[in-house]
């Protein structure tokens, strides 16, 4: 089984729209790592679309604030101003999705899944030690994580834990690595709608382990557009302009 691994897409549907259009035809079921809304101008096209999937789907922590279930309230102002917008302007039936989404882990096909750490869903992985823990207690071999939105992750042989990186250059697609055996893998397919690792094309993940390997996605879309819209329906601009730079 191929999977498309989407993390953070932050109600993006431009970013969702091209990572979709460039997939097409290499993946048999979407799983999705949270932040599904929050920061974005798109919440129900990118709900709608999550749904029509049939994406397996855990919570990140801006469903939560997005769809109410948290407040908000350790929210940075810009973030919170965003996840206010996203509560107004979410369908009821929207709404009650992301309340009901399960919290991480959650196992599929030997993959675990995480919005952000294993033993803590709102925790972020940033550094090999923050990485270690996890690694040491994974469930499965490999481990996807989202919520830092970027793309890349860790791996862990005998007791050394090395970040995994990955070089996409602007003219190629992707990037493979191999799954290889007696190797524990905490991976992160980066943010469809909110790069923060200075790429700013959106990112995504195709995990094949029946075959062993993962590749790493990175396909331009259309950020002007997703700009347009953030600033007509009034969301910060702090947000509307970290699109361009990917940070
Ligand atoms: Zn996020």
């Amino acid at each position: 089984m191929r999977y498309l691994v989407v993390s953070d897409i932050h109600a993006n549907m431009s970013g969702f729209d091209a990572a979709l259009r460039e997939s097409q035809g290499r993946w048999d079921r979407v799983v999705c790592l949270g932040d599904v809304v929050g920061y974005g101008p798109d919440p129900n096209e990118v709900v709608d679309k999550i749904r029509e999937l049939k994406a397996v789907t855990i919570r990140g922590n801006h469903d939560k604030a997005g769809s109410g279930l948290e407040d908000a309230s350790d929210f940075n102002p810009v973030a919170r101003s965003a996840a206010i917008w996203t509560k107004e302007n979410l369908r009821p039936e929207n709404l009650d999705y992301l309340q009901n989404l399960p919290t991480g882990p959650v196992e599929v096909d030997g993959m675990s899944l995480v919005h952000g750490a294993l033993r803590d869903e709102d925790e972020y992985v940033f550094t090999q030690a923050q990485a270690l823990d996890g690694l040491l207690e994974a469930p499965s071999p490999v481990t996807f994580f989202g919520h830092t939105h970027i793309q890349g992750g860790f791996v862990l042989q005998g007791d050394t834990v090395e970040p995994l990186r990955l070089k996409i250059p602007l003219d190629s697609k992707f990037a493979e690595i191999a799954i290889e055996p007696g190797t524990v893998y905490l991976l992160n397919p980066g943010s469809v709608g909110q790069p923060r690792d200075g790429d700013p094309r959106c990112a995504f993940a195709i995990a094949n382990l029946d075959a062993k390997k993962v590749e790493f996605w990175r396909v331009p879309y259309d950020i002007a557009a997703v700009q347009d819209r953030m600033f007509k329906a009034g969301l910060p601009e702090p947000l509307i302009m970290r699109l361009a730079f990917g940070r």
